[in-house]
């Protein structure tokens, strides 16, 4: 099977503060499956390092206030795109991460308060029949 995957948890150092969330659960998806790795922000052409995102009232905001909603979109749509292009209908992404996360992702006060939400990418992918599982769900995949 083709599985999308955030490329930072295949240890990309493309996270914000250029360090990555390798996890090896994730990166054991390659024994039995093709991983197909994916950085939104990247493809939004955002920077590394960059200032960190979250999600405010809809809207995606960097710490220092820049409105980044416009880059977000345009970084999701580029990962639909290689999913749909791939045939990836399951997608293994970063928790909490206002482009990745699903399910739970922070409040948009940068005080590390987490909301039910999805970010921009996994929300997408959801809307677009893909199966979203975050990194602590990968038992759930044969
Ligand atoms: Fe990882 Fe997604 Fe953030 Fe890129 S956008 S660093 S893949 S969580």
């Amino acid at each position: 099977m083709k599985i999308l995957v955030s490329a930072c948890l295949l240890g990309e150092n493309c996270k914000y503060n250029g360090t990555n969330n390798k996890n090896e659960n994730v990166i054991a998806l390659e024994k039995k499956h093709t991983l197909i790795p994916i950085c939104p922000e990247c493809f939004a052409g955002l920077p590394i390092p960059r200032v960190p995102s979250e999600i405010k009232d809809g809207k995606v905001f960097s710490k220092d206030g820049e409105d980044l909603t416009e880059a977000f979109n345009d970084g999701a749509e580029k990962a639909l795109y290689i999913a749909e292009e791939a045939g990836c209908q399951i997608a293994v992404l970063k928790e909490r991460s206002p482009s990745c996360g699903f399910g739970k992702i922070y409040d948009g006060s940068f005080s590390g308060k987490l909301i039910n939400g999805n970010g921009i990418t996994a929300h997408l992918l959801y809307e677009h029949g893909i199966t979203v599982l975050g990194e602590s769900q990968v038992k759930k995949i044969d």
